[in-house]
């Protein structure tokens, strides 16, 4: 099964796609890590992309899709694909649905998750992960531990995202508005769009994901 987390920055797409992955074993494909990853590394890609995902912007589409094809054509994901951040823009989409069409894979479905702009903002300038295992803290509801050691794996090294704060942030909503949320229609009209509220616990909303996949 491959599907689709559709929802603007902070709506959860990543913390529900984890889940997919150790509950599935599905294969979470997030253009946003793999960026991020390529500035890590110091790629020339990385160069090219680190203004513009600092700003908050878009980086081109050719980029994100050549990403995308680069992992579809050389993984091989039995329990399926979560795409994370990916498509962004009706041209992304497109791609995807031709990208998937010539490996004879479909779409099963898209998820959008619903949180309005304020849960936004709040949830996301109080951001941090685990540099280690990439698992998302809160300052408000989910604290990093009083030990300094992730949850998880253990690990000392908290990170927040340099795009995370209120400025990057609005202009993040704003591409999300006008270049993402088409999507939205899109999806419905091809009879794929689920829609789950995305300010539920994060429990909750993986039990509405559950369901909405059945
Ligand atoms: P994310 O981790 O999904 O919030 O993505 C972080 C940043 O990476 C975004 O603000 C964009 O600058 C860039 N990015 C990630 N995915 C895409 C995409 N599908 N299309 C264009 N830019 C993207």
């Amino acid at each position: 099964m491959n599907i689709i987390l559709l929802g603007p920055p902070g709506a959860g797409k990543g913390t529900q796609a984890r889940k997919l992955v150790e509950e599935r074993g599905m294969v979470q494909l997030s253009t946003g890590d793999m960026l991020r990853a390529a500035r890590t590394s110091g790629t020339q890609m990385g160069k090219v992309v680190a203004d513009v995902m600092d700003r908050g912007e878009l980086v081109t589409d050719e980029i994100v899709i050549g990403l995308i094809r680069e992992q579809l054509t050389s993984g091989n994901a039995a329990g399926g694909y979560i795409f994370d951040g990916f498509p962004r823009t009706l041209a992304q989409a497109d791609a995807l649905g031709d990208l998937l069409a010539e490996l004879g894979e479909t779409l099963d479905c898209v998820i959008e998750m619903q949180v309005d702009d304020e849960a936004l903002v709040t949830r996301i300038t109080a951001r941090s992960t685990c540099g280690a295992c990439g698992e998302v803290y809160n300052d408000n509801t989910k604290p990093i531990p009083a030990d300094g050691k992730c949850i998880k794996c253990g690990a000392s090294d908290f990170q927040r995202r340099a795009d995370d704060n209120e400025d990057s942030l609005r202009t993040r909503l704003m591409a999300y508005y006008k270049q993402t949320s088409p999507l939205v229609g899109y999806y419905y009209a091809k009879g794929d769009l689920k829609t789950v509220d995305g300010l539920a616990s994060v429990d909750e909303v993986a039990a509405s994901i559950s369901a909405a996949l059945k």
